[in-house]
């Protein structure tokens, strides 16, 4: 075997240099290639790809998302043309593996850290040849020491330089079914933990102080493993870190003693899924949320008592939504403390029981893959027309990242910190809205 190359096809690009997130499973994957095999990682948000440098011997990995998976079979099917080994994994591998065959010699499904192991071994012994057309791992894996970073890889990565925000694991899978969710399909339903010391490891050896969690329902945790939680906070009270961010749902609001350990943690904003403020639309939210508007004002007030922040994530087309839904969401926002907003448009992802009951129902939308961005509409609604939706969520979203908007809601968010450490704090405060700002308005014009 030559090289191992791990791509991660263009997604968002740079801002001001640097790309968003960091590769953080092309990270954990290349760690377990052995030493003396030559790997590379390359990130088209970062740097063109040098497509012309592959040949016969390079194994190319290619991460794959719904939204991306056109530039990924592009770059598939010319590494094959050039005679590489083809492999492509990630969600949309996972949820639609007969898909992603037709433009590799191998489909990765489930999480991968096993049979990447296989696949390394059939490649090497074999080339080609030996890849096997699928490689299917959904055991849910106990992730003790499970595809540490190496290295070697914190070397070639260069967070620092590269990304804004590093990614980290701590927690996997969600045991909530909400009807739309890819995270589980993925990750499975069951609650795994990463052992405290090998996270904080991992941060010291990363030099991280910023991260973000990739955990699917960080904030479960409290109610499922408190004494999990309360463990994590004191080893991560000790480090020096400026602060990190996790996917999390209302019912930490019942936890004030683990929201008070968890600020000392450095936590400091919960990305709760709220989903919607219509009642109606409770069974699709798999437990987590009810729809009540005044049960959401409520968590946010008490989680925003303990200093640390939310931000809002919604989602918009439900079946049970009318333009009633729309007024009473904007209204819910503006008067909500919320400290930034993320508002999507309700996506029929493969794989999920939703997209089952559109596509019986024969409202799929033929739309490319690039549309699966959770911006565009890609289902016919059931109470507006694709046109009347699109209106609404295009209203929703000029409301809520209008600049006064934003300016507000990041003026409140620095509120919760004393005046030495406000300067620190700032970028991080508007840099959540400005970026789904962004985000809408890209989508937007494409
Ligand atoms: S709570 Fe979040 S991770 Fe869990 S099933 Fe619902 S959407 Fe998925």
């Amino acid at each position: 075997m030559r090289r191992v190359i791990l791509i991660q096809p263009r997604r968002d690009g740079r801002v001001f240099g640097k790309a968003p997130g960091s590769p953080y499973t092309m990270m954990r994957l290349a760690s377990l290639v052995p030493a003396e095999i030559p790997v590379e990682i390359w990130d088209e948000n970062v740097r063109d790809l040098a497509l012309d440098t592959v040949r016969e011997g390079d194994l190319v990995g290619i991460t794959s998302m719904t939204v991306t998976i056109e530039g990924a079979e592009q770059i598939a099917r010319r590494a094959m043309r050039q005679g590489a080994g083809v492999v492509v994994g990630g969600v949309h591998a996972t949820l639609m593996p007969e898909h992603t065959q037709t433009f590799a010699h191998s489909v990765m499904v489930g999480e991968g850290y096993f049979t990447w192991q296989r696949l390394l071994q059939d490649f090497a012994a074999e080339g080609v040849k030996g890849m096997q057309p699928v490689y299917k791992d959904e055991t849910w894996a106990n992730l003790e020491g499970l595809a540490s970073i190496s290295d070697r890889v914190i070397q070639l990565v260069d967070e620092k330089n590269h990304y804004w925000t590093p990614y980290l694991e701590i927690t996997r899978g969600c045991p909530r079914n909400c009807s739309f969710c890819t995270a589980i399909r993925v990750s499975g339903r069951k609650m795994r933990l990463r052992p405290i010391d090998e996270v904080v490891d991992e941060i010291q050896r990363r030099g991280i102080k910023r991260f973000f969690l990739t955990d699917d329902n960080f904030g479960l945790n409290f109610t499922t493993d408190p004494d999990y939680c309360a463990n994590l906070f004191d080893a991560l009270a000790k480090l020096d870190l400026h602060g990190w961010t996790c996917q999390s749902e209302m019912s930490i609001a019942k936890y004030p003693e683990l929201l008070e350990m968890s600020v000392a943690a450095h936590l400091d904003k919960h990305f709760i899924g709220f989903e919607s403020v219509n009642p109606d639309n409770r069974s699709e939210l798999g437990g987590k949320s009810k729809g009540v508007a005044m049960q959401a004002t409520d968590a946010i007030r008490i989680i925003r008592s303990h200093g640390v922040g939310v931000v809002g994530l919604f989602v918009m087309g439900f079946d049970e939504d009318t333009p009633a839904t729309f007024q009473a969401m904007w209204d819910f926002i503006r008067q909500s403390e919320l400290d930034s907003v993320s508002t999507t448009v309700l996506t029929p992802y493969p794989g999920t029981p939703f997209r089952d009951q559109v596509e019986a129902e024969g409202r799929l939308l033929d739309v490319p893959w690039s549309h699966y961005d959770t911006c565009h509409v890609t289902f016919v609604p059931n109470n507006f027309t694709v046109d009347e939706l699109r209106a609404a969520y295009d209203w929703l979203c000029r409301k809520i990242y209008s600049p006064s908007q934003i300016a507000r809601r990041g003026l409140r968010s620095l509120s919760r910190y004393p005046l030495a450490k406000a300067g620190k704090k700032a970028f991080g405060s508007f840099s959540t809205d400005y970026g789904y700002r962004r985000t809408y308005a890209y989508r937007n014009v494409l």
